[in-house]
């Protein structure tokens, strides 16, 4: 176990693209950052997919993992430091932080928490291999490449409307499956969804399987109640049923609302703890995109940069 002696001005926990972001905005401002990139999945959720089409500079999109190379080449050459490793241990309380990998412990004047959201995932064989191949957890991201496709979309809560409603403006058809015979949604959504001509509801139904080589060809259905199975060509399955922000480290640290992710005094990046700034999917319910996520990046990077400033 090693201890580094001179605080650091920033350390940034976690490597996607509001990470990253803070890292580019924190070199560029001579803070010297220290990036934690998370031993696993360094470059964060869209090291995961494939075709980004809404990155705003890539005309022609750009893959998921290429865009993800390019951020981090971008925060290398300005300097920042980038540690492939997990923090496992926080202590953001004091004017110094403390942060702990499992061999080494770090101190700094400020934190970046970027460390994003995971979606739940049904846990299926094929549904890792097959995302950005026809399975998706995002119909604002991904809904433009199934036009005129049949389309499956899997929850029963209002995000899972939401997604399948706004499918309907490209699927040739939307089937939304749930497992029981009513929706947990809120009426007036769930009237929207009943009103929508090229949506189908498929009542007491899960996903027993998804089906296809290189792509996704079909899923297989399972009747909750009798336990028949059938099959279901669709090109697109849309997995809806929640994400659980990465927050554990942070229980007893900073606030979080109910469902776990950061509070920040909006607008700015800032936590209840000075010194303390998070950004990206940690903290956002709402939007989720890696456009939004790098822009609070940069917020948390300027907010942390002045915090310094006035302490100097
Ligand atoms: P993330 O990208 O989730 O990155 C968080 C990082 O923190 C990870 O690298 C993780 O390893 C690291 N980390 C976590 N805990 C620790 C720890 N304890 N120590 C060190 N590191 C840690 N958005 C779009 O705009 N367009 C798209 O086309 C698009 N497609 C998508 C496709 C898929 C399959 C998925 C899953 C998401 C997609 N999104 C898309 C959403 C987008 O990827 C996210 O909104 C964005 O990545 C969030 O960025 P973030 O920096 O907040 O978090």
């Amino acid at each position: 176990m090693s201890e580094t002696t001179d605080p650091r001005n920033v350390i940034v926990i976690g490597s996607g693209p509001s990470g990253y972001t803070a890292a580019v905005y924190a070199a560029r401002a001579a803070l010297e950052p220290l990036v934690f990139e998370g031993s696993v999945t360094a470059g964060g959720a869209l090291m995961n997919t494939t075709e980004v089409e809404n990155f705003p500079g890539f005309r022609d999109g750009i893959m998921g993992p290429a865009l993800m190379d390019e951020m981090r080449a971008q925060a290398e050459r300005f300097g920042a430091e980038l540690i492939s490793d997990d923090i496992v241990e926080v202590d953001l309380t004091g004017d110094i932080k403390v942060v702990k990998t499992a061999t080494d412990t770090y101190t700094a004047r400020s934190v970046i928490l970027a460390t994003g959201s995971g979606y739940r995932k049904l846990g299926l064989p094929r549904e890792e291999e097959l995302s950005g191949r026809g399975v998706s957890w995002c119909a604002t991201c991904d809904g433009f490449f199934f036009r005129e496709q049949a389309i499956a979309v899997v929850g029963g809560g209002d995000s899972a409307i939401e997604e399948a409603t706004f499918l309907t403006r490209f699927g040739s058809k939307v089937y939304l499956i749930h497992r029981r015979d009513e929706l947990r949604a809120s009426k007036i959504m769930q009237e929207r969804a009943f009103a929508d001509p090229k949506l189908e509801m498929v009542w007491n139904s899960e996903i027993a399987a998804i089906n296809g080589a290189e792509r996704l060809e079909s899923v297989t259905l399972r009747d909750t109640v009798t336990g028949e199975e059938r099959g279901l060509d669709v090109t697109g399955l849309f997995i809806a049923i929640g994400h659980d922000p990465r927050s554990e480290l942070l229980t007893g640290q900073v606030d979080l609302d109910d469902d776990g992710y950061v509070l920040v005094d909006h607008p700015s990046t800032a936590t209840n703890l000075p010194g303390v700034f998070a950004a990206g999917d940690l903290v956002d319910h709402h939007y989720r995109q890696a456009i939004t996520a790098a822009g609070t990046g940069c917020a948390a990077a300027l907010d942390a940069e002045r915090f310094i400033a006035a302490l100097d």
